[in-house]
């Protein structure tokens, strides 16, 4: 059994009370990029493209979902140029997602775009991975780097209960696709829920190590209305523990440019993640801000504060100075952190996460 635990420890609770002392260092970054008042700058924005899903997973949405009008919903050539904006600021990684993001009438023209922006060298993907037979190769083609496939069972009806509408093999079928179109290191992320998907943990690690697969499982988070949370929650430590029975796992020190923390299985490829919000905080090191299907900028997942970028979108067309400030005055407002509690059935924050992307 393993015994090492995950690092960093826990940051206290009521983060934002907690004032880190700043490396003046930390502040001094080029003019013109986008850093915030704790000295972190920002190079990765998440971008999600719709609230719309065909699938209903039962901890991020509810059964009845009411989705946007279209209307309300940034046009692809918006989303573009808040892309070309941020990456004008120095941000070079992108990440798509939903929302189902391959959901969305003609992602493909969007994500051709974004693989071509200048700066942007690490456009990446997270999907359920329902339409990726269909869309595996124009993705490689249009310079998509990495794909993150959401799996939290590889049980066909434990699959449908947790999707409430989802077909296992499709999904399958959909990570064998990207792997013909050439795409590697696709990772799996599980989320972890007890005495939903807890006895499958062992079995989705061998099946991503049978597959040159890596795979995170993650903390679920306290998004949205929904009851029960307390109850399936599961921490990494847990986890880890479980796993170590099972397989010699090896802290590694890569980092994939998120808030994961990797460990290996020696003799495969694959990576072990954890990505753990509540039992291993990682605010300080955030570098990311995200953008909603409805144009809100984001700075903090587990906030509810947002800078509204569709306004200025709709009322002054083509103004990428006003644009640019609004990003810049977003900073102005980033926190230094989440405040997730292990109060699970109380939302932290109000919005889904198929609202915010994950
Ligand atoms: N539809 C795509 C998918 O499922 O990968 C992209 C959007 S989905 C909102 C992004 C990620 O958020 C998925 O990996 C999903 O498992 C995760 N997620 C959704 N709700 C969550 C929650 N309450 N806590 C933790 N992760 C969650
Ligand atoms: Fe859809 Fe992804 Fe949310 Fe599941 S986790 S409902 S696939 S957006």
């Amino acid at each position: 059994m393993h015994n090492e635990t995950l690092l960093p420890e826990s940051t206290p609770e009521g983060l934002n009370e907690f004032r880190p002392n700043i490396d003046p260092a930390r502040l001094n970054h080029a003019p013109g990029t986008l850093v915030d008042k704790y000295g972190r700058r920002i190079t990765y924005v998440r971008l999600s493209i719709t609230d719309r899903c065909d699938f209903r997973c039962t901890y991020c949405m509810g059964e009845e979902m009411t989705f946007l009008p279209r209307h309300e919903v940034l046009s692809l050539e918006e989303c573009l140029q808040v892309a070309e904006v941020f990456a004008g600021m120095g941000v070079s990684k992108l990440r798509i997602t939903g929302g189902e993001p391959l959901v969305r009438k003609q992602a493909m023209w969007l994500i051709e775009r974004l693989g071509a922006l200048p700066g942007v060298d690490n456009l990446v993907l997270t999907t359920n991975g329902s339409q990726l037979d269909r869309f595996a190769a124009p993705l490689k083609a249009a310079n998509v780097k990495r794909i993150n496939v959401s799996l939290d069972t590889l049980r066909p009806d434990r699959f449908k209960a947790i999707t409430r509408i989802g077909e296992l093999a499709k999904v399958l079928r959909g990570i064998e696709a990207a792997q013909a179109a050439g795409f590697t290191r696709t990772k799996l992320n599980t989320v972890m829920m007890r005495g939903v998907n807890d006895d499958e943990f062992v079995d989705l690690v061998r099946y991503a190590v049978d597959h040159a697969l890596d795979i995170s499982f993650i903390e679920e988070m306290p998004l949205g209305e929904i009851h029960g949370r307390s109850e399936t929650y599961i921490g990494s430590d847990e986890t880890l523990a479980r796993l170590g029975e099972h397989f010699d796992l090896t802290p590694s020190a890569e980092s994939s440019g998120g808030p994961a923390k990797y460990w290996r299985i020696p003799g495969s490829e694959t990576r072990v993640g954890f990505i753990s919000p509540h039992s291993h905080n990682f605010c300080d090191s955030c570098n990311r801000v995200r953008i909603t299907a409805r144009g809100e900028l984001y700075p903090c997942l587990g906030q509810n504060d947002a800078v509204h970028l569709l306004p200025i979108l709709r009322e002054f067309p083509g103004d990428t100075a006003r644009l640019r400030q609004a990003i810049m005055d977003s900073m102005g407002i980033k926190p230094y952190g989440h405040d997730f509690t292990a109060q699970m059935d109380a939302p932290q924050v109000v919005r889904f996460m198929s609202m915010t992307g994950g």
